[in-house]
């Protein structure tokens, strides 16, 4: 497999541009992995399919372990196909409080799965599997619907933030998409975020920059997630229209014990202020944490300390001046 790899991994001079080629290998062992052809091939397949995720130029060998858990994705997948028509899908929100108006002014909606035997599932687990089967486009159609839905009938008029999968922006009919929800929810397009992560960035850079702007242009605002995780953050904030940064919550977590993390968020906030985008600190869990943000300057904050996500606005409001009430 070494030699293969090696000898595939080279530069092919094609009529255009010198290509780079590799290969991927699965390797499936008679009888060890399979008695037929159609069982090894198969296995064989799967330990491909291992070998690819692995990135460019690895050969995986097949085990039964790959087998069980590919079981299990393959029936995630197909449980998820039916997870919207079968209503097993919900949403929670968690609240996003406001610095300046010492108040929530926002809730993310956070998508949730009821799966009838594994319990509530979590969107780490399954939100791969719809992105790469692309039940996510229907599913993420669905997420907008029923968190405008939802909002409209809020005991007050706030913000709601919406997470996008890369892959919607892959459709053509996004913004219609949501123009068309906005018009039959009756919710305000300036009540609407959304959050976006830079993968929805790398492909169709033009075609996502006039996304972006005909959704500004509706009023809607537009919410760079889980940032200073990505590859090229700062070039992306400078040709993008985004509104607001939300910076990743692995520095919020770091905050207290690594100085590093606080001068990262002090920069994050600074380049804010310039660009003009407020910048939200998520993941905040601690009265310490709330305190070093709060200092730096963050505009937004979000995370256990003010709330967990949960079921309504009207619900967050009342724990929420509890947690407020005692600092
Ligand atoms: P995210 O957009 O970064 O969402 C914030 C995550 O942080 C949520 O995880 C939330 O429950 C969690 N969190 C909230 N407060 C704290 C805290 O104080 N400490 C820590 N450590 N974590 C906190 P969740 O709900 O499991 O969602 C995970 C990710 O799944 C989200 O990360 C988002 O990328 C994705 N996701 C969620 N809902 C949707 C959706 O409707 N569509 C798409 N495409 N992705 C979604
Ligand atoms: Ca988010
Ligand atoms: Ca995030
Ligand atoms: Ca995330």
């Amino acid at each position: 497999a070494e030699r293969v790899l090696s000898e595939f991994g080279m530069e092919m001079d094609t009529a255009r541009d010198p290509t780079a080629v590799g290969v991927s290998i699965g390797i499936a062992i008679y009888p060890r992995d399979g008695t037929s052809a159609e069982q090894l091939y198969a296995n064989a397949d799967m330990a491909l399919y291992r070998a690819k995720h692995a990135g460019r130029g690895h050969a995986c060998f097949f085990d039964a372990e790959m087998d069980k858990a590919v079981r299990t994705r393959r029936q995630l997948e197909n449980d998820l196909r039916q997870a919207i028509l079968r209503r097993q899908l919900f949403l929670e929100y968690q609240p996003i409080y406001d610095v300046g108006s010492d108040s929530v002014s926002g809730y993310e909606a956070l998508l949730r799965w009821a799966h009838p035997d594994r319990g509530v599932i979590d969107p780490e687990t399954f939100i791969p599997i719809a992105e790469e089967s692309g039940s996510i486009v229907a599913i993420g159609e669905w997420v907008l619907q029923q968190a405008c839905q939802e909002a409209t009938r809020w005991s007050e008029p706030a913000n709601v933030a919406v997470n996008l999968s890369p892959l919607q922006f892959m459709i053509p009919t996004l913004y219609d998409q949501i123009e068309r929800i906005l018009r039959k929810t009756g919710l305000d397009p300036q009540r609407l975020e959304l959050e976006i992560t830079e993968a929805a960035l790398m492909r169709e850079r033009t075609t996502v920059i006039a996304t972006l702007q005909r959704l500004h242009r509706l009023g809607v605002r537009v919410v760079m997630d889980d940032f200073g995780t990505g590859f090229s953050s700062l070039s992306n904030l400078r040709a993008f229209p985004f509104d607001k940064i939300k910076v990743d919550r692995s520095f919020t977590g770091a905050l207290e014990h690594d100085p590093a993390a606080r001068s990262i968020v002090r920069a994050i906030i600074g380049l804010g202020h310039s660009l003009n985008m407020p910048v939200v600190t998520e993941g905040v869990e601690t009265e310490t944490q709330r305190r070093i943000v709060i200092e730096e300057g963050c505009a937004q904050l979000q995370g256990i300390f003010f709330g967990k996500p949960d079921v309504g606005p009207s619900q967050f409001q009342s724990t929420l001046n509890k947690v407020v009430g005692q600092g």
